[in-house]
Protein backbone atom coordinates (compact mmCIF):
# COMPACT_ATOMS: atom_id res chain seq x y z
CA UNK A 1 0.00 0.00 0.00
CA UNK A 2 1.24 3.80 -0.92
CA UNK A 3 2.64 5.26 2.33
CA UNK A 4 1.40 8.63 2.98
CA UNK A 5 3.20 11.72 4.06
CA UNK A 6 2.69 11.30 7.53
CA UNK A 7 3.53 14.98 8.08
CA UNK A 8 0.55 15.89 7.25
CA UNK A 9 -1.32 14.14 10.26
CA UNK A 10 0.45 16.56 12.78
CA UNK A 11 -1.78 19.35 11.05
CA UNK A 12 -4.28 20.54 12.98
CA UNK A 13 -7.67 18.60 12.30
CA UNK A 14 -10.14 21.30 12.23
CA UNK A 15 -8.12 23.89 10.09
CA UNK A 16 -9.73 27.82 11.25
CA UNK A 17 -12.10 28.23 8.64
CA UNK A 18 -13.73 24.91 8.24
CA UNK A 19 -14.15 25.20 11.96
CA UNK A 20 -15.99 28.55 11.80
CA UNK A 21 -18.13 27.21 8.50
CA UNK A 22 -19.03 24.77 10.62
CA UNK A 23 -20.26 26.61 13.81
CA UNK A 24 -22.09 28.96 11.73
CA UNK A 25 -23.99 26.83 9.50
CA UNK A 26 -25.22 25.24 13.00
CA UNK A 27 -26.36 28.73 13.97
CA UNK A 28 -28.34 29.52 10.51
CA UNK A 29 -30.01 26.03 10.82
CA UNK A 30 -31.25 27.35 14.92
CA UNK A 31 -31.80 30.71 13.41
CA UNK A 32 -33.34 30.37 10.05
CA UNK A 33 -34.37 34.06 10.17
CA UNK A 34 -31.28 34.98 11.11
CA UNK A 35 -29.32 37.80 8.91
CA UNK A 36 -25.79 36.58 9.08
CA UNK A 37 -23.49 39.27 8.30
CA UNK A 38 -19.87 38.13 7.48
CA UNK A 39 -16.87 40.00 8.65
CA UNK A 40 -14.69 36.97 9.01
CA UNK A 41 -13.11 35.74 5.91
CA UNK A 42 -10.70 37.68 4.64
CA UNK A 43 -12.72 37.77 0.69
CA UNK A 44 -13.64 41.09 -0.94
CA UNK A 45 -16.94 42.05 -1.77
CA UNK A 46 -16.79 44.95 -4.55
CA UNK A 47 -16.91 44.05 -8.25
CA UNK A 48 -13.68 44.38 -9.94
CA UNK A 49 -12.94 47.88 -11.47
CA UNK A 50 -14.40 48.36 -15.58
CA UNK A 51 -10.70 49.24 -16.96
CA UNK A 52 -9.46 45.78 -15.70
CA UNK A 53 -12.58 43.63 -16.82
CA UNK A 54 -12.52 45.56 -20.17
CA UNK A 55 -8.70 44.76 -20.21
CA UNK A 56 -9.65 40.77 -19.66
CA UNK A 57 -12.67 40.95 -22.14
CA UNK A 58 -10.25 42.20 -25.03
CA UNK A 59 -7.92 39.63 -24.24
CA UNK A 60 -10.43 37.38 -24.21
CA UNK A 61 -11.42 38.20 -27.60
CA UNK A 62 -7.83 38.03 -29.26
CA UNK A 63 -7.82 34.37 -27.80
CA UNK A 64 -10.63 33.36 -30.81
CA UNK A 65 -8.92 34.12 -33.37
CA UNK A 66 -5.79 32.49 -34.76
CA UNK A 67 -4.01 35.40 -35.81
CA UNK A 68 -4.45 36.80 -32.04
CA UNK A 69 -4.54 33.69 -30.37
CA UNK A 70 -1.69 32.72 -27.24
CA UNK A 71 -1.08 28.77 -25.74
CA UNK A 72 1.18 28.63 -22.82
CA UNK A 73 2.67 31.70 -21.51
CA UNK A 74 6.01 32.29 -20.65
CA UNK A 75 7.31 30.33 -17.60
CA UNK A 76 7.64 33.38 -14.96
CA UNK A 77 4.95 35.58 -16.75
CA UNK A 78 4.42 37.76 -19.93
CA UNK A 79 6.82 40.71 -20.49
CA UNK A 80 4.37 43.59 -20.90
CA UNK A 81 2.96 42.41 -17.17
CA UNK A 82 6.35 42.32 -15.71
CA UNK A 83 7.62 45.69 -17.38
CA UNK A 84 3.99 47.05 -15.83
CA UNK A 85 4.88 45.88 -12.37
CA UNK A 86 8.33 47.06 -12.14
CA UNK A 87 7.58 50.18 -13.74
CA UNK A 88 4.28 50.73 -11.50
CA UNK A 89 4.96 48.94 -8.05
CA UNK A 90 9.21 49.52 -7.75
CA UNK A 91 10.37 52.42 -9.63
CA UNK A 92 8.23 55.14 -8.42
CA UNK A 93 9.68 54.28 -4.71
CA UNK A 94 13.19 54.33 -6.09
CA UNK A 95 13.37 50.19 -6.53
CA UNK A 96 15.05 48.78 -8.72
CA UNK A 97 13.69 45.31 -9.71
CA UNK A 98 14.56 43.58 -12.78
CA UNK A 99 11.78 42.11 -14.53
CA UNK A 100 13.41 38.42 -14.69
CA UNK A 101 13.70 38.52 -11.21
CA UNK A 102 9.38 38.64 -11.07
CA UNK A 103 7.36 35.45 -11.06
CA UNK A 104 3.89 35.89 -11.80
CA UNK A 105 1.85 33.14 -10.17
CA UNK A 106 -1.57 32.50 -9.45
CA UNK A 107 -1.55 34.17 -5.84
CA UNK A 108 0.28 34.56 -2.85
CA UNK A 109 -1.36 32.11 -1.11
CA UNK A 110 0.59 29.43 -3.20
CA UNK A 111 4.08 31.17 -3.74
CA UNK A 112 3.93 31.92 0.41
CA UNK A 113 2.82 27.93 0.49
CA UNK A 114 5.37 26.51 -2.42
CA UNK A 115 8.78 29.07 -1.59
CA UNK A 116 9.65 26.29 1.32
CA UNK A 117 10.29 23.67 -1.01
CA UNK A 118 13.43 25.61 -2.31
CA UNK A 119 15.00 25.00 1.25
CA UNK A 120 16.47 22.40 2.96
CA UNK A 121 14.49 20.50 5.14
CA UNK A 122 17.05 20.95 8.24
CA UNK A 123 16.36 24.59 8.28
CA UNK A 124 14.97 26.11 11.28
CA UNK A 125 12.10 28.11 10.32
CA UNK A 126 10.68 31.69 12.72
CA UNK A 127 7.27 32.39 12.34
CA UNK A 128 5.35 35.34 14.46
CA UNK A 129 2.62 34.29 16.51
CA UNK A 130 -0.03 34.96 15.55
CA UNK A 131 0.53 34.15 12.00
CA UNK A 132 -0.95 33.58 8.36
CA UNK A 133 -1.39 30.05 8.57
CA UNK A 134 -0.33 29.00 5.39
CA UNK A 135 3.32 29.91 6.56
CA UNK A 136 2.88 27.40 9.11
CA UNK A 137 1.15 24.82 7.88
CA UNK A 138 3.39 24.22 4.61
CA UNK A 139 6.54 23.50 6.52
CA UNK A 140 4.87 20.86 8.46
CA UNK A 141 3.75 19.03 5.73
CA UNK A 142 7.47 19.60 4.38
CA UNK A 143 8.07 17.95 7.75
CA UNK A 144 10.37 20.65 8.89
CA UNK A 145 8.84 20.36 12.82
CA UNK A 146 7.98 18.05 15.51
CA UNK A 147 4.36 17.60 16.79
CA UNK A 148 2.14 20.29 18.26
CA UNK A 149 1.79 20.49 21.69
CA UNK A 150 -1.29 21.46 23.42
CA UNK A 151 -0.97 25.12 22.71
CA UNK A 152 -0.81 24.27 18.96
CA UNK A 153 2.54 24.75 18.55
CA UNK A 154 5.02 22.72 17.19
CA UNK A 155 8.41 21.66 18.24
CA UNK A 156 10.88 22.83 15.70
CA UNK A 157 9.79 26.13 14.98
CA UNK A 158 10.26 29.83 16.14
CA UNK A 159 7.67 31.25 17.30
CA UNK A 160 8.11 35.26 17.69
CA UNK A 161 5.17 36.34 19.78
CA UNK A 162 3.29 39.58 18.57
CA UNK A 163 1.21 40.86 21.27
CA UNK A 164 -0.13 44.49 22.72
CA UNK A 165 2.90 44.75 24.66
CA UNK A 166 5.72 45.01 21.61
CA UNK A 167 3.28 46.92 19.33
CA UNK A 168 2.74 43.27 17.47
CA UNK A 169 6.15 44.09 16.11
CA UNK A 170 8.30 40.25 16.23
CA UNK A 171 10.90 40.36 18.70
CA UNK A 172 14.05 39.38 16.72
CA UNK A 173 14.60 35.43 17.76
CA UNK A 174 16.94 35.07 20.89
CA UNK A 175 19.42 32.81 18.59
CA UNK A 176 19.79 31.92 15.35
CA UNK A 177 17.25 31.17 12.25
CA UNK A 178 17.89 30.33 8.59
CA UNK A 179 13.93 31.45 7.64
CA UNK A 180 11.93 34.04 8.47
CA UNK A 181 8.66 34.84 7.58
CA UNK A 182 6.97 38.33 8.04
CA UNK A 183 3.90 39.86 7.31
CA UNK A 184 3.22 43.35 6.44
CA UNK A 185 0.83 44.98 7.24
CA UNK A 186 0.11 42.13 8.67
CA UNK A 187 -2.51 39.51 8.79
CA UNK A 188 -4.29 38.82 11.25
CA UNK A 189 -2.98 41.78 13.55
CA UNK A 190 -3.80 44.51 10.94
CA UNK A 191 -0.62 46.26 12.37
CA UNK A 192 2.62 47.30 10.07
CA UNK A 193 6.00 47.11 10.41
CA UNK A 194 8.03 50.63 10.18
CA UNK A 195 11.48 51.31 8.22
CA UNK A 196 13.31 50.61 11.33
CA UNK A 197 12.11 47.73 12.35
CA UNK A 198 12.42 45.93 9.20
CA UNK A 199 15.86 47.79 9.29
CA UNK A 200 16.47 45.50 12.43
CA UNK A 201 15.33 42.28 10.21
CA UNK A 202 17.86 42.67 7.84
CA UNK A 203 20.39 43.62 9.88
CA UNK A 204 19.72 40.09 11.83
CA UNK A 205 19.45 38.86 8.40
CA UNK A 206 22.77 39.74 6.97
CA UNK A 207 24.34 38.69 10.69
CA UNK A 208 22.85 35.04 10.58
CA UNK A 209 22.66 34.82 6.61
CA UNK A 210 19.59 34.17 6.76
CA UNK A 211 16.53 34.56 4.57
CA UNK A 212 13.39 36.71 4.83
CA UNK A 213 10.16 35.61 3.10
CA UNK A 214 8.41 38.70 3.11
CA UNK A 215 4.34 38.68 2.00
CA UNK A 216 3.28 42.13 0.99
CA UNK A 217 -0.19 40.95 -0.11
CA UNK A 218 -1.58 44.12 1.72
CA UNK A 219 0.88 46.98 1.04
CA UNK A 220 -2.10 48.94 -0.88
CA UNK A 221 -3.58 49.61 2.39
CA UNK A 222 -0.43 51.61 3.37
CA UNK A 223 -1.32 55.16 3.63
CA UNK A 224 1.74 56.60 5.92
CA UNK A 225 4.79 57.78 3.30
CA UNK A 226 6.81 56.78 6.51
CA UNK A 227 5.55 52.88 5.97
CA UNK A 228 7.75 50.64 3.76
CA UNK A 229 5.51 48.85 1.07
CA UNK A 230 8.33 46.66 -0.79
CA UNK A 231 11.23 45.46 1.86
CA UNK A 232 13.47 45.61 -0.91
CA UNK A 233 13.24 50.04 -0.26
CA UNK A 234 15.17 49.14 2.43
CA UNK A 235 19.35 49.01 2.07
CA UNK A 236 20.37 45.62 1.59
CA UNK A 237 17.02 43.59 1.54
CA UNK A 238 17.90 42.70 -2.02
CA UNK A 239 20.77 40.23 -0.30
CA UNK A 240 18.34 38.74 2.12
CA UNK A 241 14.81 38.83 1.12
CA UNK A 242 11.89 37.27 -1.07
CA UNK A 243 8.34 39.15 -1.25
CA UNK A 244 5.50 38.51 -2.37
CA UNK A 245 2.64 40.04 -3.81
CA UNK A 246 -0.86 39.77 -4.94
CA UNK A 247 -3.67 41.10 -6.36
CA UNK A 248 -6.29 40.10 -4.32
CA UNK A 249 -6.93 42.53 -2.03
CA UNK A 250 -6.09 45.75 -4.06
CA UNK A 251 -7.82 45.13 -7.69
CA UNK A 252 -10.33 42.06 -6.12
CA UNK A 253 -8.61 38.96 -7.76
CA UNK A 254 -9.38 36.86 -5.02
CA UNK A 255 -11.23 34.47 -7.62
CA UNK A 256 -9.45 35.75 -11.01
CA UNK A 257 -6.28 34.77 -9.31
CA UNK A 258 -2.93 36.27 -9.76
CA UNK A 259 0.15 37.47 -7.72
CA UNK A 260 3.93 37.47 -8.38
CA UNK A 261 7.04 37.28 -6.23
CA UNK A 262 10.51 38.80 -6.57
CA UNK A 263 13.59 36.73 -5.71
CA UNK A 264 16.45 39.09 -6.46
CA UNK A 265 19.59 37.62 -8.18
CA UNK A 266 21.68 38.62 -5.30
CA UNK A 267 20.04 36.02 -3.10
CA UNK A 268 21.97 32.97 -2.22
CA UNK A 269 22.02 29.99 -0.14
CA UNK A 270 24.11 27.42 0.39
CA UNK A 271 24.41 23.67 -0.11
CA UNK A 272 25.55 21.43 2.32
CA UNK A 273 29.53 21.30 1.74
CA UNK A 274 28.80 25.59 1.77
CA UNK A 275 28.45 26.07 -1.98
CA UNK A 276 26.45 29.18 -2.57
CA UNK A 277 23.38 28.66 -4.86
CA UNK A 278 21.14 31.67 -6.23
CA UNK A 279 17.63 31.10 -4.75
CA UNK A 280 16.11 32.67 -8.51
CA UNK A 281 17.85 29.70 -10.00
CA UNK A 282 15.84 26.73 -7.53
CA UNK A 283 12.46 29.44 -7.82
CA UNK A 284 12.75 29.51 -11.77
CA UNK A 285 13.27 25.95 -12.06
CA UNK A 286 10.45 24.72 -9.66
CA UNK A 287 8.09 27.34 -11.26
CA UNK A 288 8.86 25.72 -14.45
CA UNK A 289 8.20 22.11 -13.73
CA UNK A 290 5.30 22.55 -11.68
CA UNK A 291 3.58 25.67 -12.38
CA UNK A 292 2.26 26.08 -15.92
CA UNK A 293 1.35 30.15 -16.02
CA UNK A 294 -1.13 32.45 -15.76
CA UNK A 295 -4.16 32.80 -18.32
CA UNK A 296 -3.52 35.51 -20.72
CA UNK A 297 -6.66 37.50 -20.21
CA UNK A 298 -5.89 37.66 -16.45
CA UNK A 299 -2.12 38.03 -16.83
CA UNK A 300 -4.28 41.38 -19.40
CA UNK A 301 -6.20 42.10 -16.38
CA UNK A 302 -3.23 42.57 -14.12
CA UNK A 303 -1.52 44.62 -16.41
CA UNK A 304 -4.31 46.77 -16.50
CA UNK A 305 -4.42 47.65 -12.73
CA UNK A 306 -1.35 49.76 -13.04
CA UNK A 307 -3.28 51.67 -16.51
CA UNK A 308 -4.02 55.33 -15.27
CA UNK A 309 -7.86 54.35 -15.05
CA UNK A 310 -7.08 51.47 -13.64
CA UNK A 311 -4.76 52.25 -10.83
CA UNK A 312 -7.35 55.09 -9.95
CA UNK A 313 -10.00 52.47 -9.40
CA UNK A 314 -7.75 50.89 -7.77
CA UNK A 315 -7.22 53.47 -4.92
CA UNK A 316 -10.76 53.38 -5.07
CA UNK A 317 -11.47 50.36 -4.11
CA UNK A 318 -8.85 50.26 -1.11
CA UNK A 319 -10.18 53.65 0.13
CA UNK A 320 -13.48 52.20 0.37
CA UNK A 321 -12.62 49.44 2.53
CA UNK A 322 -10.19 51.57 4.71
CA UNK A 323 -13.36 53.73 5.28
CA UNK A 324 -15.28 50.75 6.02
CA UNK A 325 -11.90 50.16 8.94
CA UNK A 326 -12.35 53.44 10.22
CA UNK A 327 -15.70 53.50 10.89
CA UNK A 328 -15.28 50.05 12.55
CA UNK A 329 -12.48 50.99 14.33
CA UNK A 330 -13.55 54.67 16.12
CA UNK A 331 -17.37 52.82 16.73
CA UNK A 332 -15.86 50.17 18.82
CA UNK A 333 -13.72 52.37 20.30
CA UNK A 334 -16.69 54.36 21.03
CA UNK A 335 -18.11 51.30 22.32
CA UNK A 336 -15.36 51.02 24.94
CA UNK A 337 -13.40 47.97 23.07
CA UNK A 338 -9.22 48.39 22.95
CA UNK A 339 -8.61 47.94 18.69
CA UNK A 340 -5.56 47.61 16.63
CA UNK A 341 -4.83 47.86 13.14
CA UNK A 342 -7.34 48.86 10.66
CA UNK A 343 -5.54 51.47 9.86
CA UNK A 344 -3.02 50.34 7.08
CA UNK A 345 -5.08 47.36 6.83
CA UNK A 346 -8.51 45.80 6.19
CA UNK A 347 -8.68 43.94 9.54
CA UNK A 348 -9.15 45.08 13.04
CA UNK A 349 -7.99 43.17 16.32
CA UNK A 350 -10.07 43.52 18.92
CA UNK A 351 -8.65 42.64 22.15
CA UNK A 352 -11.17 40.55 24.46
CA UNK A 353 -11.41 41.64 28.23
CA UNK A 354 -9.91 39.73 30.45
CA UNK A 355 -10.86 36.07 30.69
CA UNK A 356 -12.87 35.84 27.43
CA UNK A 357 -11.53 33.32 25.05
CA UNK A 358 -11.22 34.00 21.42
CA UNK A 359 -13.42 30.96 20.51
CA UNK A 360 -16.01 31.96 23.47
CA UNK A 361 -16.15 35.37 21.79
CA UNK A 362 -16.86 34.34 18.50
CA UNK A 363 -19.61 32.00 20.04
CA UNK A 364 -20.88 35.30 21.86
CA UNK A 365 -20.70 37.65 18.87
CA UNK A 366 -22.79 34.47 16.43
CA UNK A 367 -25.67 34.00 19.02
CA UNK A 368 -26.38 37.26 20.08
CA UNK A 369 -25.33 39.75 16.79
CA UNK A 370 -25.52 37.13 14.20
CA UNK A 371 -22.18 38.30 13.72
CA UNK A 372 -19.16 35.91 12.54
CA UNK A 373 -15.56 37.34 12.86
CA UNK A 374 -12.83 35.14 13.45
CA UNK A 375 -11.04 34.01 16.96
CA UNK A 376 -7.47 35.28 17.49
CA UNK A 377 -6.78 31.72 18.80
CA UNK A 378 -6.91 30.34 15.27
CA UNK A 379 -3.81 32.42 14.14
CA UNK A 380 -1.37 30.67 17.03
CA UNK A 381 -0.90 30.43 20.58
CA UNK A 382 -0.68 34.19 20.83
CA UNK A 383 -4.02 35.51 18.90
CA UNK A 384 -5.68 33.79 22.12
CA UNK A 385 -7.33 36.80 24.08
CA UNK A 386 -7.85 38.74 20.66
CA UNK A 387 -10.26 38.59 17.39
CA UNK A 388 -10.22 39.40 14.30
CA UNK A 389 -13.29 41.16 11.96
CA UNK A 390 -12.94 42.06 8.72
CA UNK A 391 -13.46 45.19 6.89
CA UNK A 392 -14.29 43.68 3.34
CA UNK A 393 -17.98 44.11 3.24
CA UNK A 394 -20.70 46.30 1.99
CA UNK A 395 -20.73 49.68 3.82
CA UNK A 396 -24.76 48.77 4.84
CA UNK A 397 -23.37 45.49 6.38
CA UNK A 398 -20.65 47.11 8.07
CA UNK A 399 -22.92 50.07 10.03
CA UNK A 400 -25.60 47.21 10.82
CA UNK A 401 -23.09 44.80 12.16
CA UNK A 402 -21.71 47.62 14.05
CA UNK A 403 -25.03 48.48 15.60
CA UNK A 404 -25.67 44.96 16.73
CA UNK A 405 -22.59 44.64 18.44
CA UNK A 406 -23.53 47.79 20.31
CA UNK A 407 -26.74 46.48 21.06
CA UNK A 408 -25.18 43.14 22.47
N1 LIG B 1 -0.90 36.43 2.23
C1 LIG B 1 -1.66 36.86 3.24
C2 LIG B 1 -1.00 37.44 4.43
C3 LIG B 1 -3.05 36.75 3.17
O1 LIG B 1 -3.81 37.16 4.18
C4 LIG B 1 -3.64 36.19 2.03
C5 LIG B 1 -5.10 36.02 1.90
O2 LIG B 1 -5.88 36.17 2.76
C6 LIG B 1 -2.81 35.76 1.01
C7 LIG B 1 -1.46 35.90 1.13
C8 LIG B 1 -3.39 35.11 -0.20
O3 LIG B 1 -3.29 35.91 -1.29
P1 LIG B 1 -3.73 35.37 -2.72
O4 LIG B 1 -5.19 35.59 -2.85
O5 LIG B 1 -2.90 36.16 -3.67
O6 LIG B 1 -3.38 33.92 -2.78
Amino acid sequence: MAQINAHYLKLKAGYLFPEIARRVNTHAQAHPQARIIRLGIGDVVRGIPRPIIDAMKDATEELAHDATFRGYPPDQGYDFLRQAIVAGDFAPRGVTIDPDEIFVSDGAKCDSGNIQEIFGSGNVVALTDPVYPVYCDSNVMAGRTGSAGSDGRFDGLVYLPCVADNHFSPPLPQGHVDIIYLCSPNNPTGTVLTRGELSGWIAYAQREHAVILFDAAYEGYITDPEIPHSIYELEGARQVAIEFRSFSKNAGFTGVRCGYTVVPRELVGQTGDGQEVPLHQLWARRHSTKFNGVSYPVQRGAAAAYSPDGAAAIQELIAFYLENARIMRERLIREGMTVYGGVHAPYLWLQMPTGTSSWDFFDHLLQEAHVVGTPGAGFGAAGEGYFRLSAFNQRDMIQEALDRIAAM
